[in-house]
This record gives C-alpha cells, structure tokens and sequence, in this order.
C-alpha cells in the first residue's frame, strides 16, 4: 500500500441525494480536504444531483450528466436518495432508481460492508457485553442481479378489466454472477479468520439451490477456507443471538440488504456502517467497473432530516474505505478511522448512539471534531 503523495488530481463524483445525504455529504468532503492536506492528495470534487434531487431538477433520477460525471471520475461518493415526495411515482423513475443505475453502469457487483463493533461503542449495541464484543463481520452483498434487477417484474391486472392485480418480481441468478461474488468473499476470508458463511433460501428456493451449488464449487480453489451454509431466516436469528460466529457473509442482493441493516443495529447504528461497491478491475480482475462506489448503508432518513441530527461517521468511515479500496493509500484510510475512533473514546456522540443522560451533538459539529482529529494528529506528526 502506498502511503506517498498523489500526483494527478482525484476526481471524486459528489452525489449528496436527498434527505440527510444533503447533511452528511458536507462534513464528510471537508474531512477529505482535511485528510488531502495531510497526505499531499489533490482532490477534485465534483457535484451533481442523484435520486428525487435530480428528479425535481431534470425529471430523472440519474441524469445522463450525472451518470457521465460518475464515468469520468476515479470514484463516486454517495449520500442517499429517495424520500416520501417521490413516494408516488413509477418504480422506473423513482429515486432509488439511480442507486440499480450507477451500479449497473459502473459494473459495480460487489457491495463490502464492514460491521464491526468499536470498543468505544459497546454500550450503544442493544445487545449484552459478553455476547457483543469483537464482533467484526464483512458482509459481501451481491449488488447487481437478484430480485432487484429479475424479469418479469410490474403489476399487472389479471382476469379482465376490474379484475385483482398481480404483483410480480423474480429473483434470477446465473452462475457466473455466484461465481464471481462467491470469490471475493473467499478472498476477503483469507486476508480476515478464514471462514466464509453462505446465506441463501435453499430449503425452498430454485435459484438458492443453485446458489449454493457454484458457491460450494468455488469453494474447491479456496480449501484454506471454511465454508459453512445458513439459511437467511436462521441467520436473522444467529446475528442477535450470537454475531461473533460470523467472520465474511456472502449473500444476495436482497438478504445483504436486510441482513446488514441488522448488523448495523448489532454493532450499534445504521448511521455507522459504511460500504465500498466494487467491480472486477478494482477487485483486480480483468474486466469493467473501475470504479468504487462509497455510501453508508442507510437512507435518506426523512424522519430527522433537516434537523442536524444525522449521524455522518458512516459516510465519513465510507470515505475511508475510498481511500483504501480506491486509492490504496492505507495510512489516509487509517488516518480518518483513527480520528472517528478517538471522538468516539473522547465520548461524543450523535442522537444515535448517545448514552442515557448525555447531550447529543449534531451532525456538523461531529465533522467537525474529527477534522480537528486528523488535523491535530497531523500538527503532532509534523512536531
Ligand atoms: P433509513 O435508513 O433512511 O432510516 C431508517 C432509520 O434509521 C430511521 O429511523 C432513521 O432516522 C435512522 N437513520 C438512518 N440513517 C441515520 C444516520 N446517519 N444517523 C442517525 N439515524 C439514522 O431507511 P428508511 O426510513 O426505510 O428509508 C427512507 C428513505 O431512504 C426511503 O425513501 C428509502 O427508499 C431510502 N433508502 C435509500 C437508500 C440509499 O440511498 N442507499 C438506502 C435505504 C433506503
């Protein structure tokens, strides 16, 4: 990993979103300048709109600029989208489109999200000391296949006019895209304790059953790794019960997307977990998807948006993970999750994670404490 001055400029597509995306994206490109200053790195940031933000300005959810300039960039940073505004309208033109757009265009397959627990944030998980502690889990969600992108998929008036509706979506999978996720879960397991667990439906879906299938074949190129099955209702339940058995779950689309919410409620908040989205030349493999994709794992939070109350470390830990996946520059990846760590030690919390008794402080001024961090630690080194 290098850790020596960039020479060419960055370029970093800003797509804030709705919601709270248009709070957390703010703190979150000052802690990047923060951290350029530090490391010699030239960022060029560039904004544009995404989700019902773009709807509202051009009537599309991924305007083909916005989708150019995430092209044209070394790598996308996200807020989220959507929001009940634009709760009305088709699926084809909802914000969340945007999200099943960038990923599709950018050959984005392969969604890291890191769930562990902060020895400084043991009380803010629901769950008990002694069950808790140590938990660090990588989910590798399957991002672009599934129940989300599968047809026939709509709603459809069945037995005449005046008849009931049909609702209809279908989860298809294809063994080269088992194939390929199922590796980057092995891989993953063998730089982590080596233990790969499956999570699928195979009791009593087809497209499970073959899931499981090309994972077990996979597995024979990975015998250095353990390989065990789950169904996802069981993992539902062992996440709670015992979340440290877990080391890399690889899962589809959809059951990443439930199952990592849980773990971030496990490892003490949804506005904690990042995630990177990743393709076959940032995993490096040959093939498309140079770019990473980097959000937190959560939405738009209508419910607090627009009152600073959101919290941004999840963005801020994803734009760590930019560093790292992105820019292979490991001391500015550690050098933003140290500071969130020692705001955290220093008791500073947002809503979120506050302890009983404790006053809360906002979305802007938890930014602005961990610049403060990175710049600090910078002024020591330099001394
Ligand atoms: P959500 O993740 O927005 O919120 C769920 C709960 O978590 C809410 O109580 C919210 O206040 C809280 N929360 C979320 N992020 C937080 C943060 N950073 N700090 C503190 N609390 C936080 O999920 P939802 O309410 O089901 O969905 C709201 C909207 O977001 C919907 O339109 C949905 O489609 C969209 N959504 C977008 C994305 C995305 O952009 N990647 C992901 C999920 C949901």
């Amino acid at each position: 990993m290098s850790g020596s001055a960039i020479q060419s400029p960055v370029t970093l597509a800003v797509l804030p979103g709705d919601g709270i995306g248009r709070e957390i994206m703010p703190p979150t490109v000052e802690v990047l300048k923060a951290v350029g200053r530090q490391f010699d790195i030239p960022f060029a940031f560039k904004e544009a709109p995404v989700g019902g933000a773009a709807i509202d300005a051009t009537g599309r959810p991924l305007p083909p600029e916005t989708l150019a300039l995430a092209k044209a960039s070394d790598a996308v940073l996200l807020g989220a989208v959507g929001g009940p505004k634009w709760e009305g309208l088709d699926y084809a033109v909802r914000p969340e489109r945007a999200l099943l757009g960038l990923r599709e265009a950018l050959g984005l397959y392969a969604n890291l999200r890191p769930a562990v627990l902060a020895s400084e944030l043991i009380d803010a998980s629901p769950l008990r000391r002694e069950l808790v502690e140590g938990t660090d889990i990588m989910v590798v969600r399957e991002l672009t296949g599934g129940i989300y992108f599968g047809r026939p998929k709509g709603v459809e008036t069945v037995g005449g006019p005046g008849g009931e509706e049909r609702g209809v979506n279908t989860e298809v999978y294809t063994t080269h895209e088992i194939d390929r996720i199922a590796r980057v879960a092995f891989e993953i397991a063998r730089k982590r304790r080596k233990r790969v667990t499956s999570i699928d439906k195979a009791n009593v879906l087809e497209s499970s059953e073959l899931w499981r299938r090309v994972v077990n074949g996979v597995h024979k190129d990975f015998q250095d790794v353990e390989l065990r099955h789950m169904y996802v209702d069981n993992c539902a339940m062992q996440l709670i019960k015992d979340p440290r058995q877990f080391d890399v779950i690889v899962t589809t689309n959809m059951f990443g997307d439930i199952l990592s919410d849980e773990a971030a409620q496990v490892v003490g908040s949804i506005g904690l977990l990042p995630s990177a989205s990743l393709g076959d030349a940032m995993l490096g493999r040959k093939g498309g998807g140079r770019k990473g994709l980097y959000e937190p794992i959560h939405g738009s939070a209508p419910d607090i948006a627009g009152r600073d109350m959101a919290n941004p470390l999840a963005t801020i830990l994803s734009a760590a993970m930019l560093l790292r996946y992105t820019l292979g520059h490991e001391p500015a990846a550690a050098a933003v999750e140290q500071a969130v760590m020692a705001v955290l030690r220093a008791g500073r919390r947002t809503a979120d994670i506050a302890r009983p008794g404790t006053t809360p402080i906002g979305t802007a001024e938890m930014g602005r404490l961990v610049i403060e961090q990175i710049e600090h630690k910078g002024a020591a080194h330099v001394a």
